[in-house]
């Protein structure tokens, strides 16, 4: 088959397939199989690089954008009129009868998605763009990022018109936005406040790949221009969702007020199960007609109307502060709260994020305080009923010492929490770290678990992760939930953990701001534990993408007499604590000062492979190609963009073989 045919086809065929796993919900095909046909468009791609368009599913994922363009809506954006009762309603429904005539009015009822509004172009059936709002007349260009939104169809199917813009938030899932916190805190990163911040944040990440890894989503509910063909709001919608764009169902016409009051009242409970956050519902007149001959005030349509549903917001009494350790030693003070109903929850807990937080509320213990449940998960107290404090109240006095050990706290310059230093006697980050030594891109310790480890500190058998290698049989088969088959696999997991390689333990180790990545320069750098150890101050910010706050935290994490009798306990087990003798022998400092951009395939090793062969010799390799790029090296299937930009930037291409010969010189 012709494979420009067999493209276009295929593209159709994912397409349809994306829309109906992202949008609609109900897949089609196994993910097996729709891995099986993007490959083979992959494939025909690579092959065919002159029929790759912007709008193919495999270019989803673009590259990284410096900064954002600016650039006009062909129709200005507006803002929305706010209601807030049955009255304000009518007032509206007055004010356009007085225009319109005595006549019956319909409308559309939508929820009002709460998350950053979008503007997207389509022409011929293809997204060409997507603006931001800006301030209306004109956004910011992030159509990279949009892409990257799996329910965004690229490609239109059935009767759209020739060229448009349409209307909609971009918004994040509470799910997504749950599990996204959820690695964050895993990582000792400070969680997202909400949603709606995540998702307009998401739009301005100049790395699409990073967009791409949040799960986003894009609802639409407007289209700007002039089409003679649709007469009202509501087909509007119906077509929209025919087309392929993801519209929510919920919308309804209403042929009264009272049947929007109706719509109103049910979806400020309802909405509580909807997958995403909402603050109200927008009422649209529902006749194109009729929106046409209203027309906008200075700021908003008039035919169309925010309901802002109430903040659920409820008074109670903050009746104490706790402070809850993480586990990176990270201290969050909680409210307790006299029990209160809200949203339908019984609250008695509330974050106060951290001491400056207390601070900008002028909090006292005992004070009434209003609670609020926006789209947080935990609710929390928006600020105090000065007309209730009397003297009963109490200053709160932050804690100055780590309710899990007793350890004083301690406020790290440029971190607005308190952290408990204690790394090696506070409970919670003892487990926090064995956690993290075990977990899989550390040293992947199979049959054990956080639970475990928690469970095995509890009853003394576990202090730090040099202890794992002193456990036995006995001990383990005593404690309950551990049956004979478990305490197998955990030993066996324990001692093939010693056949890990040194920079991998070093990652393990859990030292603070040493990832993954650092962990390997500092393995290449220095070879072993000892020379680590000894480093200087000086030895490692020399080392490439090693600054002042590294090396800082390198230098007190080996000063620690505890920390280095662990590790050289560890050591004493047989744990890999220096390069592997066939490593080292390949080591040198031949491509020092050297970036390498790596693309296509090679014959004899995997991209991974030579990413690790240049480090090790001690190059770099950056991501894309610019004027700083010492050397391409090229192997087959590269795409021809490439090739052309490493031309014009005069970038030597070189060949997996060029390359051998360089580290063998
Ligand atoms: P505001 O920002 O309060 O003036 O409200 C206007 C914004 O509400 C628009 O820019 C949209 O991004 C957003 N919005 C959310 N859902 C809808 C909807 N169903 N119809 C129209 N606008 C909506
Ligand atoms: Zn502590």
């Amino acid at each position: 088959m012709d494979p420009q045919k067999r493209i276009e086809e295929l593209q159709k065929i994912i397409q349809e397939h994306n829309h109906a796993y992202y949008v609609l919900d109900t897949p089609t095909i196994s993910d097996y199989e729709f891995d099986i046909l993007l490959k083979e468009l992959e494939q025909l791609e690579r092959e065919n690089p002159i029929f790759i368009s912007p709008q193919s599913p495999t270019q989803r994922v673009g590259s990284v954008v410096k900064s954002f363009h600016t650039e006009f809506h062909k129709e200005r954006m507006y803002s929305l009129d706010n209601s807030y009762d049955a009255s304000d309603l009518i007032d509206w429904e007055q004010k356009m009868k007085k225009v319109l005539g005595d006549v019956a009015l319909s409308y559309t009822c939508e929820l009002k998605y709460d998350g950053a509004s979008i503007s997207l172009t389509y022409e011929k059936g293809l997204l060409v763009k997507a603006l931001t709002r800006g301030d209306g007349f004109q956004g910011d260009n992030v159509t990279n990022n949009l892409k990257t939104i799996k329910s965004v169809p690229l490609h239109l199917k059935g009767d759209y018109p020739d060229f448009f813009e349409i209307r909609g938030e971009v918004v994040l899932p509470f799910k997504g936005f749950e599990e996204m916190n959820k690695k964050r805190i895993a990582k000792g990163e400070e969680p997202f406040m909400n949603p709606r911040n995540t998702a307009s944040g998401s739009l301005k990440i100049q790395d699409p790949k990073i967009v791409a890894e949040r799960p986003l989503d894009c609802l639409l509910y407007g289209i700007a221009g002039d089409f003679p063909t649709i007469k009202s709001q509501f087909e509007f919608l119906e077509k929209a969702r025919s087309w392929g764009f993801k519209v929510p169902d919920t919308a309804q016409k209403c042929d009264s007020l009272e049947e929007v009051m109706a719509f109103i009242t049910h979806w400020d409970k309802a909405r509580h199960d909807l997958p995403y956050e909402t603050d109200g519902v927008v009422i649209k007149l529902n006749d194109l007609e009729q929106q046409y001959e209203l027309g906008y005030t200075a700021k908003s349509p008039r035919w169309a109307m925010a309901y802002k549903f109430k903040a659920e917001k409820v008074a109670t009494v903050l009746e104490s502060v706790d402070y809850q350790v993480g586990r990176t030693g990270a201290i969050t003070p909680v409210a307790n709260l006299k029990p209160v109903l809200l949203a339908g929850t019984l609250v008695k807990r509330a974050s106060l994020h951290n001491a400056d937080q207390i601070e900008k509320l002028d909090l006292r213990l005992g004070d009434t305080v209003y609670v609020e449940k926006g789209g947080e998960i935990i609710p929390k107290i928006i600020g105090v009923d000065l007309t209730k404090r009397g003297a009963q109240v109490l200053p709160i006095r932050y804690a100055t010492h780590c309710p899990e050990c007793g350890a004083p706290l301690n406020r790290i310059e440029g971190e607005a929490k308190h952290f408990c230093l204690n790394e090696s006697s506070c409970p919670p980050q003892i487990i926090g770290k064995i956690s993290h030594y075990i977990s899989r891109k550390a040293m992947d310790i199979d049959g054990l678990g956080e639970e475990t480890v928690g469970l095995l500190f509890e009853n003394g058998l576990l202090r730090n992760y040099a202890d794992l290698y002193s456990l036995e049989v006995e001990s383990l088969l005593r404690l309950e939930r551990m049956a004979e088959k478990s305490v197998e696999n955990l030993l066996l997991g324990i001692e093939a953990s010693k056949k890990i390689p040194f920079e991998k333990v070093l990652f393990g180790l859990g030292i603070r701001y040493v990832g993954e990545t650092v962990a390997k320069k500092l393995a290449f750098s220095f070879g072993s534990i000892e020379a680590l150890i000894e480093a200087s101050y000086e030895s490692l910010i020399a080392v490439d993408e090693i600054g002042d706050r590294i090396a800082q935290s390198v230098l007190s994490f080996f000063s620690d007499p505890e920390q280095r009798e662990i590790v050289l306990r560890l050591k004493a087990h047989g744990l890999q604590m220096a390069l592997d003798v066939q490593t080292t022998a390949q080591m040198s400092d031949t491509l020092k000062g050297f970036n390498f951009v790596i693309s296509g395939v090679f014959e004899r090793h995997s991209r991974p492979e030579l990413k690790t062969l240049i480090e090790k010799n001690g190059g770099k390799v950056v991501g894309s190609l610019s004027s700083k790029t010492h050397y391409l090296l090229a192997g087959d299937q590269m795409g021809p963009a490439k090739k052309e930009k490493a031309l014009r930037l005069e970038v030597p291409m070189i060949t997996e073989s060029d390359f051998e010969e360089m580290i063998n010189a």
